[in-house]
């Protein structure tokens, strides 16, 4: 066959290709749904404890933007270049990452009279500080412990007045008022309080509340690793994906609060020392420093 003969057949071949792949698409778009899909994070929004799940399929997000689960800079493969800082972004160009080799350990939720006093005191004991992500509705609550956790020099982030997951689709006047809500809960507690950084709830970000949260001079804070500790896989697994997922530069999500955090207390007396062996930790910082 001549070479023109044989780019005749490829671009044949090429086109039948594409046209059954059309009808494959088109016939996997017939078939409904699975049931199941999405109903743990449908259930998990309506019931009392928070949860920093993956937002349902309502928050499509940015183009080629994921959500929640653990980025391709943070899964294990990613160990080859270790050395290298993640300084990738999240949704919305939201920070992954604390930009420098350093890693930054972060709990949301809170603060909790039970489980928020035990996080503090570990980390007092190993000299670690971290980012705590505060609900207004518990800092109202619980105004002592916003001030312990200030006291004890860690960084405050606004994680909404009542960990609304769709404030994101909220109008821009709600979404601000929501915010500064939760940061006049958080500086009725503690009035020296610096509020640099605002966490969405399940990370469901949209334009509009990045666009809100710096408005307010707010810095939108993701997160690299997401062990799922609001699952309550347990201390092993929970310490297990922290140390497999986190290098240099890691933003690590866990809760101090909205349901039973036992397990992620206990991981983090062995993850802290382990931790402090490979990375140096730092609390986020806010401009002051
Ligand atoms: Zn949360």
């Amino acid at each position: 066959m001549s070479a023109s003969t044989l780019r005749a057949a490829g671009m044949v071949t090429l086109v039948v290709a594409a046209l059954l792949g059309s009808a494959y698409a088109l016939g996997r778009s017939l078939v409904p749904d699975h049931p199941d899909r999405g109903a743990g994070v449908a259930a998990s929004i309506h019931t009392p404890h928070y949860g920093d799940q993956p937002p349902s399929t309502e928050f499509p997000g940015p183009p080629g933007g994921g959500y929640g689960g653990p980025s391709p800079d943070a899964s294990p493969s990613a160990s080859d270049d270790a050395r290298q800082p993640d300084d990738s972004e999240g949704p919305y160009g939201a920070r992954t990452s604390t930009g420098s080799t350093r890693i930054a350990l972060t709990f949301d939720d809170g603060p909790d009279p039970q489980w928020t006093p035990q996080v503090l005191a570990l980390l007092k004991e190993y000299g670690v500080k971290a980012t705590f992500c505060i609900v207004g509705e518990n800092a109202e609550s619980h105004p002592d412990l916003v001030r312990s956790i200030v006291a004890d020099g860690h960084t405050i982030c606004n994680h909404s007045w009542n960990h609304d997951i769709s404030l994101g689709k909220r109008s821009p006047a709600a979404i601000r008022d929501d915010l500064l809500r939760t940061n006049d809960a958080i500086r009725a507690a503690a009035p020296d309080a610096r509020i640099a950084y605002f966490r969405q709830p399940g990370g469901a970000w949209t334009y509009q509340v990045v666009s809100t949260c710096e408005d307010l001079g707010m810095t939108p804070l993701h997160w690299a690793v997401d062990p799922t500790d609001w699952q309550v896989p347990g201390a092993a697994k929970i310490t297990q994906t922290v140390l497999a997922e986190t290098r240099p530069g890691s933003i690590v999500l866990m809760h101090d609060a909205g349901g039973d955090r036992s397990g992620t207390v206990e991981a983090l007396q062995r993850l802290l020392p382990e931790l402090m062996h490979r990375f140096q930790l730092e609390a986020l910082p806010t401009g002051t420093t």
